[in-house]
């Protein structure tokens, strides 16, 4: 099977056609998405995530509205025409940040604005759409609700999660959906589950990233997904739905160096280089190690682009 296969041959052809089908779709170029981590104040004790209600040890932040607009500004100067918030839940926070949404969308009127802020009242999604906001992420984590409940305290489901993301859809997100490769108790199973539940859904954007443990969570002393098995789900998925959007993502980066890249050519078309500020981007925790964690946004841009370059990919 193409997911347990480890004949270098196999996964090569996998990989080149699946590069094929993202050439045809998007040519040799890749898509930025400027990241703004705004804030990780969070009401979920998700076991795996470092900004977990229940973890003392970081120190929390929300970005003010000047500072995400000073963001976005620097962003935009540097050519990026995608803004994405994301933060932890926090409904009435998300509620007030449309304020924000709405100058963003006033200020730049050509950007995407795509916000990933958990799971929220449909008002909120509604105002948060009227505000300006144009597409959502959502990962659904994990298409087995057995093994949702293993990953989450007993207060989240995964029918609320599936719900929200019916609901956004509804309300005229562009919506991503997506997993970590490698979260405890994952089997190929539930992967194979996750690719039809994707296939059924059809988001706009998929978000995969390996599983890296943070030790301040209740699953600190996992091991961490594997990389190879994320890059193999980049291109089985990019086969199966040729146009959607799949980001190289930064926990693939952080875990194998190169990884971006080696994402690209399995059929990722974008690329979220981090403009959250760097004093706060190291309390933005949800996992160890994160790639990029102290440098400049304009740095960290100028390395996404060296990366790309050197595989013949332009933005
Ligand atoms: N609170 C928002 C967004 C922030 S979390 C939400 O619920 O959608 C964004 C994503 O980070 C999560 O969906 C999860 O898949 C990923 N993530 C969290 N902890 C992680 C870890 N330890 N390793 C890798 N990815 C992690």
């Amino acid at each position: 099977m193409l997911l347990e296969t480890d004949d270098e041959t196999v996964i090569d052809s996998l990989n080149r056609n699946a590069r094929e089908v993202a050439v045809e779709q998007f040519g040799n170029t890749v898509w930025l998405r400027a990241l703004i981590e705004w804030s990780n104040v969070c009401r979920n004790d998700c076991l795996y995530c470092g900004i977990r209600r229940s973890n003392p040890h970081i120190a929390r932040y929300s970005l003010s509205h000047e500072q995400i607009l000073s963001c976005c500004d620097q962003a935009w100067k540097l050519g990026l025409r995608t803004f994405v918030l994301q933060g932890g839940e926090n409904p009435s926070a998300a509620a007030a940040l449309a304020q924000t949404v709405a100058e963003i969308r006033a200020s730049w009127p050509e950007a995407a604005i795509t916000l990933s802020l958990g799971e929220l009242p449909y008002d909120t999604y509604a105002l948060l759409r009227r505000s300006g906001a144009n597409r959502y992420l959502l990962r659904h984590e994990t298409a087995n609700p057995v093994h949702y409940a293993r990953l989450h305290p007993a207060s989240m489901r995964l029918e609320t999660r599936l719900a929200c993301l019916r609901q956004l859809q509804e309300l005229g997100f562009r919506t991503g959906m997506g997993i970590m490769v490698g979260s405890p108790y994952q089997t190929i199973g539930d992967l194979i589950a996750d690719i039809r539940l994707i296939e059924a859904f059809r988001p706009g954007m998929i978000g995969i990233g390996p599983f890296i443990p943070q030790p301040d969570t209740p699953f600190g002393d996992r091991p961490a997904g594997s990389a190879a098995l994320t890059l193999r789900l980049y291109a089985i998925l990019r086969l199966m739905l040729p146009s959607v959007w799949i980001p190289a993502t930064t926990a693939l980066g952080t875990l194998l160096p190169g990884g971006r890249k080696a994402g690209i050519l399995a059929g990722a078309n974008v690329m979220m280089p981090n403009f959250t500020p760097p004093a706060q981007r190291n309390a933005y925790a949800l996992y160890a190690g994160k790639t990029d964690s102290a440098r400049e946004a304009a740095d960290n841009l100028t390395l996404v682009l060296q990366e790309l370059e050197s595989i013949g990919y332009h933005v």
